[in-house]
Order: structure tokens, then sequence, then C-alpha cells
């Protein structure tokens, strides 16, 4: 035969039911019926109580909640030098009007100065990339095409 649970422990029941008609919370309840009886009730063994001797169920603690109080902070989000220091740009930096002339290696940078009219380089890459040579004479000779 098991030995008798807390709750065989004359006067326990009754005194639920006083502390349970009193308002305090199930856990308050199993805290005092612990220190009156040196039980190791638990919160849940006293409702579980509760509702075999089908006590009413109590309405839950209203809990008062703080309000919220929302400060408005913008939300600002740093932006990345449109040009890098030496003067070139990122491919995620690059404009459709920008030099598109590559320059160093991975990580490519561009060129970024403006384009020339018809061309996706600036005038100075243009002559680059088309071998044109400027002479002494301030004219320019277009050097044969790459093979
Ligand atoms: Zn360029």
């Amino acid at each position: 035969m098991p030995p008798p649970g807390p709750w065989h422990i004359p006067g326990i029941t009754e005194r639920l039911m006083a502390l349970h008609a009193e308002g305090i919370t199930m856990r308050e309840v199993a805290e005092r019926l612990n220190c009156e009886f040196e039980t190791g009730l638990t919160r849940n063994a006293v409702i579980g109580k509760c509702r075999r001797l089908c006590m009413p169920f109590r309405d839950p603690p209203v809990r008062v909640r703080k309000p919220r109080i929302y400060k408005y902070r913008p939300r600002v989000k740093p932006k990345p030098p449109r040009v890098e220091p030496n003067g070139t740009v990122t491919i995620y930096q690059l404009r459709s009007d920008d030099c598109r002339f590559p320059l160093g290696d991975f990580p490519f940078v561009f060129c970024g100065k403006e384009q020339q009219d018809g061309s996706s380089y600036c005038p100075e890459h243009f002559r680059i990339c088309h071998g044109i040579v400027q002479r002494k004479d301030d004219s320019a000779v277009q050097m044969k095409a790459w093979a």
C-alpha cells in the first residue's frame, strides 16, 4: 500500500478551501500549505486538488501592463562613398553614364569618369581601347586594330 499523500493530512483540505476563498494565487496557496503542513505541494498539485473538489474556477489575475512607449528613431543607413579615395568606383557604384574601363586586378574597380558620347569609356580610355595615339602635332592616328 503506497504511503498516504499530502492530501491525507488532517485539516489540509479545509485549509486549502479557506486559502482558495481568500483569492490568492495558487502558487501562494501551495507555499502556505507547504509552510503550515510541511508538505512539498506544487502549484499544479493545488490546482488539481481544487478541480477534484469541484471548487469554482477563479478569474485569472488581471495583469496591468505598462504601456509601451515607442520612440521614433529614423533609420539612417550610411551611404557608401560615391567614389573611392583614388577616384575609381566599384561595380555597385557604377552609373549608366560612367566610364567602364576596368582598373587593377580582382576586385575590379572602374574609371568612373564621364563617358564620351557614343562610347562606354571616357575620352582617355576610349583612345586606349581603340589604339589611338596622340602625336606631337596634336593629330591623332589610329594604330592597327587588334587581331
Ligand atoms: Zn575612363
